[in-house]
């Protein structure tokens, strides 16, 4: 039971918890203030370690990920549906085939939707910045 308290991580003197979830696993970060408040830096506890520049990008290029992850999903969706809404036709199944295809042309314009959302993503360049930091 003494193991137990000694693989316990323990949140670094200074520091505080966060609602946001680490880019790099699936912890939670704590942030700290350093240089007198002049710099945050996030850290899980694994010890990934982001500043709030390299944070604001990991998140970043987690949304765009995401938002092709759901681009992508909608299009199978829409396949899936073609597929069986051709089966049910072959077949002469008695699903209701206009709801199908509903679905079809609904996934159809909201993977449309994502994707101009990726395309009217503006993400603020912070390359001045990195150059800067240490982190
Ligand atoms: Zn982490």
């Amino acid at each position: 039971m003494e193991n137990y308290l000694d693989a316990q991580q323990k949140p670094e003197p200074g520091s505080q918890a966060t609602l946001i979830s680490c880019p790099g696993c699936t912890g939670v970060l704590s942030v700290i203030a350093e240089r007198g408040g002049a710099h945050l830096r996030f850290v899980c506890s694994v010890g990934h370690s982001y500043s709030l520049q390299t944070l604001l990008q990991a998140k970043e290029d987690d949304v765009e990920r995401a938002f092709w992850s759901v681009a992508a999903f909608l299009e199978h969706i829409q396949m899936i549906t073609g597929m069986f809404l051709q089966y049910v036709e072959r077949e002469g199944l008695p699903i209701d085939k206009e709801s199908l295809e509903n679905r079809r042309r609904q996934a159809e314009v909201h993977a449309e939707q994502i994707r101009q959302m990726i395309d009217e993503t503006e993400v603020t360049d912070m390359e001045p910045h990195l150059t800067d930091e240490r982190a």
